[in-house]
């Protein structure tokens, strides 16, 4: 690995002054994704600024009838975390498949969001979720969409000096499932990961979110298949026909670890599934 310097600050302001000083600088969280490619050189910063010592990106709190989740909170963290168990058990779940517990103990929800990786297991839940990612810079501050803050594989809309500080959720409203399809049960990326977030009233939806991961270059909503849903009663039939427009609406590639066809029959498969586990 290339000799690099290593800044460790303990706030978010100091965090931005290095930003500014030191524009190519990469930031750092629990290293998981960016030490493998340093180790790989697909990353070669002259500089890291660790994310570590800095309070203000931990800890999730209820906000204004909202929730706020640090970015730097681990996925341990997440899986230990009884308001969290309480308020969204589906993202809970999701953490809990990520690799293993000494990798979770490190990883973090803002590392998973910004390494923008197509089969992020926390990423379909969150968008789901209708997460908005609240972004800080010497500049100013912005919120967006979690929806629109990924660009490509490894792409996001962050602009140099700024960093993910934490994410706001809204009151959760109805039940959501994330299913995750990997050939091992154990330390195994998704070959499809499938987040379904219904409202319901009177056994009729009333509000769908279905979310893709791990089938085209950013995780997704499938927006078709949420209007397909809407205003409807659920029957086996709406819900194979679900599954089947989940499929239309994605555009995986094949690679090592299955085909584009097999991926889109796992969309189908886990769409119809979390829709039944839902009912
Ligand atoms: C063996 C192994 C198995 C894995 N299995 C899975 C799996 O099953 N599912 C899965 O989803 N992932 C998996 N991963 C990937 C990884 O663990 C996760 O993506 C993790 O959540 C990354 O978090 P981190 O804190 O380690 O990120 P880091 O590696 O520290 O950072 C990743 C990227 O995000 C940027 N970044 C981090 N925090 C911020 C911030 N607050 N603001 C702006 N930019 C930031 C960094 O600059 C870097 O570019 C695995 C990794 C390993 C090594």
């Amino acid at each position: 690995m290339k000799p690099f310097e290593h800044f460790a600050p303990d706030s978010v302001g100091e965090v931005l002054d290095l930003l500014q000083s030191i524009p190519k600088a990469k930031l750092i969280a629990g290293g998981t994704d960016l030490l493998l490619q340093m180790k790989q050189g697909s990353a070669q910063p002259d500089t890291v600024i660790s994310l570590k010592n800095v309070e203000e990106l931990r800890g999730f709190a209820t906000r204004k009838a909202r929730f706020r989740l640090g970015a730097g909170m681990t996925l341990r963290g997440i899986t230990r975390s009884p308001e969290l168990k309480k308020h969204f058990p589906g993202l809970v779940y999701a953490a809990s498949v990520v690799a293993s517990e000494q990798i979770r103990s490190l990883a973090t929800v803002g590392g998973n969001i910004c390494n923008a990786s197509p089969s992020a297991d926390l990423i379909p839940p969150l968008l789901a979720l209708d997460a908005v990612a609240h972004i800080v810079s010497r500049d100013g501050q912005r919120d967006i969409p979690l929806a629109d803050f990924f660009k490509g594989p490894g792409k996001t809309i962050l602009k140099s000096g700024e960093i993910l500080l934490s994410l706001f959720l809204p009151q959760p409203s109805g039940n959501m499932f994330y299913s995750k399809h990997a050939p091992r049960q154990f330390m195994d990326l998704a070959v499809v990961g499938v987040a379904v977030r219904l409202q319901k009233n009177q056994g009729m939806v009333r509000e769908a979110r279905v979310a893709l991961g791990a089938v085209g270059p950013t995780p997704l909503r499938a927006k078709k298949t949420e209007a397909l849903l809407t205003g409807k009663t659920l029957t086996p039939k709406l819900m194979l026909e679900a599954g089947e427009m989940a499929a239309d609406e994605c555009s995986p590639i094949d690679d090592i670890r299955g085909s584009a066809w097999y991926r889109k029959r796992m969309i189908k498969i886990h769409v119809r599934r979390n829709l039944e586990a839902l009912l």
